[in-house]
Parts: structure tokens; C-alpha cells; sequence
């Protein structure tokens, strides 16, 4: 079977988990601090935080913020649910914005409608606390627009960069916009540590928060152990940290070879039924998954598609999910069809191709003729 992704693990990774296993200080030691600082340079930022999951520093980046029940956070539709669940887990609501249908992110001209209507009013304008934007599939959301508008409100942006690391726009580093970055070591993304995430700013004040936040409230700077709020318990551990840094050494080769597989891609599918992503001037796309978009009316078929493919020993699978139609969203805020008419088309249309810096050409070229034979 062609898997959609393998991570990519070796002999240096294996060494560095055994390292820390062998000394027995599984927690809150000098791996920890060394990964951060790694990461931190690689984003371009003054401070990184690791936590237990990509989850957890979307939660810590919002909780920072002190939302309100009644509080706004715009986001964008189309993602992983964690990026909308934070927000109702912080009593706050979500309004989501539609996307572009040629790079699946958030279109900075629905947003800045939405901020015009909601700005318009001063108790909904008092409301509204964040911009989330996501980095979908590891290419940067317009954060040129999107955080020009943001300014204009003076609205922090929370950037979920959870498939991003790496990726830059103008050449400055996904994580580094806005006022915090939240990236995921989940198995999917580029680098892993199995579980795991980071927070990355530049604020010290932010930083010493979001320490706090993940140790129980700890004071991060205190000799002697005081409480300073009510924190989680979002560690991560030694091991995840040494595996993280032992990836992060890697990352331009996991990034070149993804590069050359999307770039091959795009050359064996450039005439094909397919419709393929749109990489706009000044993106450098960290690419963690290539999502290609179905001919409208073959959209009804895809999971007879993914099904036959599998069966051809290919996995496949959709893109990512709209939000404001999964039954919760839906249910809570009464979202319909047509109210994210680009979301709708993607969501329905969209298929991810297998990526992973071991797939062979000869494995990429069986994918792509299973694709260029279909009966469409
Ligand atoms: C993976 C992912 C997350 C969540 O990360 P976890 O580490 O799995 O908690 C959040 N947002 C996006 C866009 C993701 O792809």
C-alpha cells in the first residue's frame, strides 16, 4: 500500500529518544529548553514554547488572550477542527470565514467584510478579540492582507501553523506574524515527536504565560514554587523534545524532497481532469500534504474514488473538513449550504495524494497514472 504519509524516522532520532530514556529525567529538563531555542531561531522568533500537542498551543495562545463568554474569534471554515474547538473551549465564538478556492485559505476579502459589518456596530465591534488564521496544508495564508486588516482593528492574529513549519511568505517564517504561532509534531506534519506542539512569539510577557499556563499555573522565573494561575498540565516530554530537535536538524532535507515529489506532481498532472493549488508569488509552501481538486461533477464520486484507489493499493483521502457544516457547528449556529460557497466547493472536491520523503518516483508514478486512467 502507498501510504498518504510516513514519517520520516532514522538512526539519529532512535539514538537521541534512547539517550534520554537512559538517563531517566523524562521531563522538564535541558532537551526541552535546547528544542525550543532550536526552533525558535529556525521561525525567527524571540521565544518558543512546547506543549503537549498542536491542540493544546492553539488552546494556550487563545486562553493568553482572556476571552469572554459573547467574545468573537474570525477564523477561517476549512480546517482541522481543532483550530474552531479552541475557541468554543474558551467560551468564545467562533464566525467563520470563507476561502480562496485555488489555496484553500482564508480569502482576506471576506474577512475584511466580515471586520467592516462587525466593526460597523459598537457591542459587536467590543466583541471581537482575534483573527485565526491557518496555514492550509503547510502554505501560508495571505498574512500580508489578512494582517493589515487586523491592524486596522487592532486585532491580534493567532496564526495556526500547524502544517507551516518552515514555510514562509515574502521570506519571512510562518510562526513569526502574528502574535503567536502554534505549530503540531502530530505524525502527519513535516518534523514529528509523536504528540506534540509549540507556541512561538515575540512577546516575553506572552512567554512567560504560556509557561505558567502549561505547568499548573507554575511561575516560570520564581526560585521558590508559587502559583500564579490556573494552568493545564500541557508538558511535553524529554524524549518528544530530543526526538523534536533530532527532526528539526533535518527539516530543509524532509522539505527539499517534498518539494521535488510536489513539483513532479504538478508536472505529470498538469493536463490531467485535476485542478492543482495555486502557489502564489512570494509563498514558499512547506508543503505537508499536496490536495488536488476533483472535476465538479466527479465530486459526488469521491469516496467510490478513494475506495477503487484504495484497492489499487493507494490510500487517499479528502482534504480537511468545513467546519461550520460538521453537525456541532451546524447544530449550534445553523450554518447552511451556500453560506461558504468556496468552502462547499473544496470541502467536496477536494482528494490528498500520497507525500513523504520515501515515496519513490516509481511509487508517485503509479499514483499518477491510477489518477490519469480513471474514468472520470
Ligand atoms: C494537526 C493540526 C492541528 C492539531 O494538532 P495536534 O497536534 O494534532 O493537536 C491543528 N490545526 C491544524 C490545521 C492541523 O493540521
Amino acid at each position: 500500500m502507498i501510504r498518504i504519509t510516513v514519517p520520516s524516522l532514522d538512526e539519529t532520532d532512535f539514538a537521541a529518544v534512547r539517550a534520554v530514556l537512559e538517563t531517566g529525567q523524562l521531563v522538564q529538563g535541558a532537551r526541552l529548553r535546547d528544542f525550543e531555542q532550536a526552533l525558535a531561531q529556525r521561525v525567527g522568533v524571540e521565544h518558543a514554547v512546547a506543549v503537549s500537542n498542536g491542540t493544546a498551543a492553539l488552546h494556550l495562545s487563545l486562553a493568553v488572550l482572556d476571552l469572554r463568554p459573547g467574545d468573537v474569534v474570525l477564523v477561517t471554515a476549512y480546517s482541522w477542527l481543532a483550530t474552531a474547538n479552541v475557541i468554543e473551549l474558551c467560551g468564545a465564538r467562533p464566525v467563520f470565514i470563507d476561502v480562496r478556492r485555488d489555496t484553500f485559505n482564508m480569502d482576506p476579502e471576506r474577512l475584511d467584510e466580515a471586520l467592516r459589518e462587525m466593526m460597523a456596530s459598537r457591542e459587536t465591534a467590543r466583541r471581537v478579540r482575534a483573527v485565526l488564521p491557518v496555514h492550509a496544508f503547510g502554505q501560508m495564508a495571505d498574512l500580508r492582507a489578512i494582517g493589515a486588516s487586523a491592524r486596522r482593528y487592532d486585532l491580534p492574529v493567532i496564526e495556526d501553523a500547524a502544517c507551516a513549519l518552515g514555510a514562509s511568505l515574502d521570506g519571512r517564517a510562518a510562526g513569526s506574524w502574528g502574535l503567536c504561532g502554534c505549530f503540531s509534531f502530530h505524525p502527519r506534519k513535516a518534523i514529528t515527536t509523536g504528540e506534540g506542539g509549540i507556541v512561538t512569539t515575540n512577546s516575553a510577557t506572552l512567554a512567560r504565560r504560556l509557561r505558567a499556563l502549561r505547568n499548573h499555573g507554575l511561575d516560570p522565573d520564581s526560585a521558590t514554587p508559587d502559583f500564579i494561575l490556573a494552568g493545564f498540565n500541557y508538558r511535553m516530554t524529554e524524549f518528544q523534545a530530543a526526538l523534536g530537535r533530532s527532526q528539526l536538524a533535518r527539516l530543509d532535507r524532509l522539505h527539499a524532497a517534498r518539494r521535488r515529489l510536489v513539483e513532479r506532481y504538478r508536472a505529470l498532472l498538469a493536463d490531467s481532469p485535476l485542478t492543482l493549488p495555486a502557489v502564489p508569488p512570494g509563498h514558499a509552501p512547506a508543503h505537508q500534504a499536496f490536495v488536488v481538486l476533483l472535476p465538479p461533477e466527479a465530486a459526488p464520486r469521491r469516496t467510490q474514488l478513494i475506495a477503487d484507489l484504495k484497492a489499487a493499493g493507494i490510500e487517499t483521502t479528502l482534504g480537511t473538513w468545513h467546519m461550520p457544516r460538521t453537525t456541532y457547528f451546524r447544530t449550534k449556529y445553523g450554518y447552511k449550504e451556500g453560506d461558504f460557497p468556496a468552502t462547499d466547493a473544496v470541502f467536496t472536491r477536494s482528494l490528498t495524494l500520497p507525500l513523504y520523503e520515501t515515496l519513490t518516483d516509481e511509487e508517485q508514478d503509479r499514483v499518477v497514472r491510477a489518477l490519469r486512467d480513471y474514468p472520470w
